[in-house]
């Protein structure tokens, strides 16, 4: 899928998952909270792709995700599509074709959505805030990226860079220091998770199964078959998908904050009505 379908997939996932623990778990969270965990799971929902680089020098290719922070991304993909290379060439057995790219490699696995939510829960808890800022500054980015691609690409990576600092810091000056970093990296691993999903429904598939391996293979690409899978950029994927990620996402907000916007105004009404 392409960077707007694999935020907005991840956004809808984090929402509808919070309305259903709300709902059968009785275990509800501010609307702040939601929306936070929402933003960092959207971002999520793109980090995979951060491994597909392009022409650093000229700030041009990548994925959208890569290029969020303008060439700073653009590099760091290319820091990332090295290493995942790296990991694939080291770890592949004699049935793995030989790779010269590390894009849907090492990035498009479990271990790896493990890795980064583990990772970003560490940082969270060893630094606290200022390094709950940058975690919500860098995902905050990824996720205005994807959602509001277009005006992203008008607006530039600076203004969208300024507009997730903005984000960071008004995020930090409102919650609560010492709570949640579990679920943030939570949110980082669903995403990931999230895009897994996404791709699978393409032809191309991803390793869901590393590092086990195979028939001598431990990069088997797994996928829908290609009569089923989602072309990318066609119109079940822009059209059909991206409207019913919304529904969800726009359903999930009512039902678990509606009900209480309703009760305070039945409350209000009684408090008119009373002597
Ligand atoms: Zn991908």
């Amino acid at each position: 899928m392409m960077g707007p379908s694999h935020a907005l997939s991840g956004a809808a996932a984090w929402l509808a998952g919070s309305w259903a623990l709300d709902h059968f778990a009785g275990y509800g969270q501010s609307p702040l909270t939601v929306a936070v965990g929402a933003t960092v799971c959207a971002g999520g929902a793109l980090l995979p792709d951060l491994d597909l680089s392009g022409k650093v020098t000229r700030n041009q290719g990548g994925a959208t995700v890569a290029r969020t922070f303008g060439v700073f991304s653009l590099f760091a993909a290319e820091v990332i599509e090295k290493i995942s290379l790296g990991v694939y060439t080291a770890t592949r057995l004699s049935r793995d074709p030989r790779r010269n790219n590390g894009h849907r490699t090492f990035t498009h696995t479990l271990p790896f959505a493990a890795l980064v939510g583990w990772g970003t829960t560490a940082l969270a808890t060893h630094y606290g805030k200022w390094a709950v800022v940058g975690i919500i500054f860098f995902m905050a980015g990824l996720a205005l990226r994807g959602l509001f691609d277009g005006w992203a690409e008008k607006a530039g990576w600076v203004i969208v860079t300024i507009c997730s600092g903005v984000i960071a810091w008004l995020t930090a000056a409102m919650l609560p220091g010492d709570r949640g970093y579990p679920m943030l990296g939570f949110a980082v691993g669903v995403g990931c998770i999230v895009h897994l999903l996404g791709d699978i429904i393409t032809s191309a598939g991803v390793p869901i199964l590393w590092p086990i391996p195979t028939g001598r293979r431990m990069w088997r690409m797994v996928g829908v078959p290609n009569g089923l899978a989602v072309r990318v950029g066609g119109k079940v994927e822009t059209i059909v998908l991206r409207t019913a990620f919304t529904v969800i996402a726009v359903v999930s907000i009512a039902a678990m904050f509606a009900p209480g916007l309703l009760h305070r105004f039945e409350f209000d009404a009684w408090a008119d009505s009373a002597p």
